[in-house]
């Protein structure tokens, strides 16, 4: 028997589907025949082929021998167990709930207009300043509001300078495909990039290189994950925030998650909205995502924990680690250590593993082996 050569027809099946996508785009980005294309409307976050070359469920260039949707897919069959082996060299033990990694460290920018506009400690705009500085990267895949914010809509966006990453700082809590910027990134040839995103998004860059993806996987040079264990549809803003609490979207100025919704508003208001009652616009996507801790990207970034203006930070390979000791000795971030807030650690494990149940037993077998019973 040849071997099998997965591709669009069994992404459709197994992923799209199938209730495992996550809508990161990564299968999108790196088509190199053009014919997948991504659905954000409505709150779908979804790919999908265009209705050539195979139809909507099967590809002709797949029929032909092409694979790099299944390769690029970190949602696609063993892909947590080949990551990790890929960028630690083994798999990961059952009590490494959030993934694998070197150290965890509370941090926050010693600047202070970063650190104020920055979700927590303003640590992610600040790694992605220094990495542009120093020319570890050209550019940056984040996200930023359309127009001029009063909308709250996130959208992909890719950053070159300083005033463009800054201006990408604090956290939406509705999806951005960030890895999507790509297009943009590759037309002004940025070619040496971090991307920033949640775990289904910090996954890619390892998805990309453990199963060789061509030219699109030896761009991304460093993956800044994001703490997550949902977004939400960006009917929330008009259903909840407007319809309960009468808090219109262009009345806010920034929001946070502690527990509660936390809704900070331009007349100087602050508003705080259960969590349970927003379970209901919970992204299609996220639901059987089984990532808390962006357990593939090479520096993960939280706001768990007592101290709000600082990003938890949790180091998992060699290249986040340099970053972060250089940071620290060059004074552009300030650190103490993660015993000084145990709870935030243990939260985060937690979280974890609420989040590993998610992942349904129909799906690998690799990512259910390391559910905790308990
Ligand atoms: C959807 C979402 C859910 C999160 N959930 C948790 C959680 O449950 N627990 C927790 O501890 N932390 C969570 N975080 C992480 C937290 O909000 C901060 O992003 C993190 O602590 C880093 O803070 P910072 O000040 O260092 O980052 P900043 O310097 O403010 O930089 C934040 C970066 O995130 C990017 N970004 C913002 N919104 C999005 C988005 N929607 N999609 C992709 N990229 C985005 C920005 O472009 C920017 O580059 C979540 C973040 C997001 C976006
Ligand atoms: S999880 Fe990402 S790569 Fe996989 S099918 Fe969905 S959008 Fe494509
Ligand atoms: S829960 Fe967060 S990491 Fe998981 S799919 Fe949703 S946005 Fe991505």
């Amino acid at each position: 028997m040849p071997p099998e050569k997965p591709q669009w027809k069994e992404l459709y099946s197994e992923v799209v589907t199938g209730g495992l996508c996550t809508g990161c785009s990564a299968c999108v980005i790196v088509c190199p025949h053009d014919v997948l294309k991504y659905e954000d409307s409505d709150g779908i976050y979804k790919p999908y082929h265009l209705d050539i070359d195979g139809g909507k469920a099967d590809c002709t260039h797949g029929q032909r021998g092409c694979t790099l949707c299944t390769r690029a897919c970190p949602r696609f069959r063993d892909w947590e167990s080949e990551i990790d082996i890929f960028m630690h060299e083994r798999n990961r033990n059952d009590d490494e709930v959030s993934g694998i990694y070197r150290s965890l460290v509370l941090a926050r920018t010693t600047d202070q207009s970063l650190n104020d506009i920055g979700q927590d400690g303003g640590v992610v705009s600040s790694i992605l300043l220094y990495a542009l500085e120093n020319d570890i990267i050209n550019g940056a895949l984040i996200s930023t509001l359309e127009g001029d914010g009063t909308s709250w809509k996130a959208v992909p966006t890719v950053a070159t300078t300083k005033e463009e990453i800054i201006g990408g700082a604090g956290s939406r809590y509705t999806y951005s495909a960030n890895p999507l910027a790509y297009f943009e990134a590759a037309e002004k040839g940025v070619d040496r990039l971090a991307l920033v995103g949640m775990g289904c998004q910090a996954s890619v860059p390892g998805a990309l290189s453990s199963r060789k993806a061509g030219k699109t996987s030896k761009r991304f040079v460093l993956s800044i994950g994001l703490l997550c264990s949902k977004t939400f549809n960006d009917s929330i803003f008009d259903e909840l925030f407007d319809a309960t609490y009468n808090i219109k979207r262009e009345s806010i100025k920034k929001m946070n998650i502690k527990g509660v919704f936390q809704i900070w508003c331009h007349d100087g208001s602050y508003h705080e909205v259960p969590l349970k009652e927003a379970h209901k616009w919970t992204r299609e996507g996220c639901k059987s995502c089984p990532d808390f801790a962006a357990e593939h990207a090479d520096i993960s970034a939280g706001g768990i924990g007592k101290y709000s203006d600082w990003t938890l930070l949790v180091i998992r390979t060699q290249k986040g680690e340099e970053i972060v000791e250089d940071m620290l000795a060059k004074g552009l971030i300030e650190t103490k250590p993660s015993t000084e807030d145990p709870e935030a650690v243990e939260l985060m494990n937690k979280l974890s593993r609420i989040s590993r149940k998610r992942w349904p037993e129909s799906a690998s077998v690799s990512v259910r082996r390391h559910i905790p019973v308990r």
